[in-house]
């Protein structure tokens, strides 16, 4: 496997072995000469194509949002996904996970914690960046949430809210990829309703004893470290006053996993329960203030949803590249099917919802790296982004015909790997019940 080499300062934009590094942030934004602000100190690059003005939507240089070093970044990015994922992504989906030396070679191309800032051992990139990444992989086709709930969901929180003991011990690791992260909320009896958690930690003197057990955990089988939801207070008057986080460690006495749980599709994403059986945690591993998980969980939860709406986004934009692809060179009655009107039609109504659902994820994109992303708007990115994508594979297999329900044509995996968005990272009626609020906030 080729590894390219760490990208320990992004502050130099240097290539070395064809992995960039961009020279000059200000914050959360790149310069570029190309760039113009606007009064909110906002980069806009307008002279850049929106992805409908492109030969095709996945082409690199276009979208205002993003610079010349971005497209660098973008370019070594798409040659990592395309020569160290797609070529294993079979295997990967037979073994129910990557390999774990997948991680590592994430971590030494520079694609993990990207925008977790350099002086915690992150890659101290930005919100784009990392966003880069969530669309590449969607761009092979290998859609799945493993390296985003690490990098931009688990790294986050130990970030945020970690001790610097607890920074020192985990961040670095995490950016290498020698140790893998999970977030576990879900237990068998309650998902949308986090509130109905039975995991408990106990207190006993300085410790906490953590029973219970999660389900659905993204990363579980692979994962060193679990950011862990329990209740650590039984009576609070309120049961969100009473939930606390806990890094939880592989090989801790008493915390166990499940075999890898077998999926629908996003087969290659390792998803797996555990058991957490008097597990001794240490105070140290008490990740932010005791009684305080549920206000963090709420913190964190519109990242997760803009990153499921973006990749959701991507993986849209290769469907429709897929498709228009083989409409161009598949024959009957004559012609191909691209010259069919009614098919024609079909391709116009498409691009046209696609280049509609960009323009808004984009949005989400800028208001996110400038620390403006509300829980409202992230939830509307992640039931727009989840919801389109499921529309847009149904009637892209169906423009492929029977081929498309053959596993060797892309678009069956990517049609089979759509179809959790609108259930994970809260369900879409989940976030209507978010999104209304405001709506009705004056009655
Ligand atoms: C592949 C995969 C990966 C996942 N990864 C993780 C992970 O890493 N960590 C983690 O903690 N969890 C994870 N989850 C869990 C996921 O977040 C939950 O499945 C999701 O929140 C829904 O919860 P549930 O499955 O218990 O469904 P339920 O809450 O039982 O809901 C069932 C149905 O009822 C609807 N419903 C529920 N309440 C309401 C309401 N008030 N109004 C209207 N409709 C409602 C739901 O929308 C849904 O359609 C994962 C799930 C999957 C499938």
């Amino acid at each position: 496997m080729a590894m390219l080499r760490s990208l320990s300062n992004l502050a130099k934009f240097t290539a070395r072995n064809g992995v960039f590094k961009p020279t000059c942030f200000q914050g959360s934004r790149l310069c570029s000469a190309a760039a113009a602000e606007d009064d909110t100190g906002t980069t806009f690059n307008s002279d850049r194509p929106l992805i409908g003005q492109a030969e095709t939507m996945m082409d690199i240089g276009t979208r205002p949002i993003f610079s010349e070093e971005h497209d660098m970044f973008r370019t070594s990015v798409r040659r990592f996904f395309q020569e160290e994922v797609a070529p294993n992504q079979d295997r990967y989906e037979k073994q129910r996970m990557v390999d774990k030396e997948l991680w590592e070679a994430m971590g030494s191309a520079g694609l993990l914690g990207v925008d977790i800032p350099e002086s915690q051992g992150g890659i101290g990139g930005d919100l784009l960046m990392t966003s880069i990444v969530w669309e590449e992989q969607a761009y092979v086709n290998s859609a799945g949430t493993a390296f985003p709930m690490h990098s931009d969901i688990v790294m986050p929180y130990i970030s945020h809210y970690g001790t610097p003991e607890q920074i020192e011990k985990f961040i670095p690791a995490m950016t290498a990829g020698t140790k893998v992260g999970a977030l576990a909320m879900t237990e068998p009896a309650a998902g949308s309703d986090l509130q109905g958690i039975k995991t408990s930690a106990k207190k006993d003197g300085d410790d906490y004893i953590l029973n219970g057990s999660k389900v659905f955990i993204t990363n579980g089988c692979l994962s060193d470290v679990v950011v862990v939801v329990a209740i650590t207070d039984l009576n609070a008057k309120k049961k969100a006053h009473g939930i606390s986080l806990f890094l939880v460690e592989a090989g801790m006495p008493g915390f166990t996993k499940g075999k890898p749980l077998e999926k629908v599709g996003q087969k290659s994403v390792d998803t797996c329960e555990l058991f957490f059986e008097d597990v001794r945690l240490p105070a140290s591993a008490l990740l932010g203030k005791e009684n305080q998980g549920f206000y963090m969980l709420m913190n964190q939860l519109p990242r997760e949803r803009l990153i499921i709406g973006v990749g959701c986004q991507a993986h849209t934009e290769f469907m429709f590249e897929e498709t228009r692809n083989y409409v161009r060179q598949r024959k009957a009655f004559g012609k191909t099917l691209g010259n069919i009107q009614t098919i024609q039609h079909k391709l116009a109504e498409l691009k046209t919802l696609i280049c509609i659902g960009r323009s808004f994820q984009d949005d989400c994109l800028r208001l996110e790296s400038e620390g403006k992303l509300d829980t409202y708007t992230a939830s509307m990115s992640k039931y727009w982004g989840s919801d389109v994508i499921n529309k847009v594979a149904t009637e892209c297999l169906q423009l492929h015909g029977g081929w498309g329900y053959m596993w060797e044509y892309p678009i069956a995996r990517a049609f089979c790997d759509a179809r959790v968005g609108a259930i994970y990272g809260g369900s879409n009626e989940i976030m209507k019940e978010l999104i209304y609020r405001p709506i009705v906030a004056s009655n």
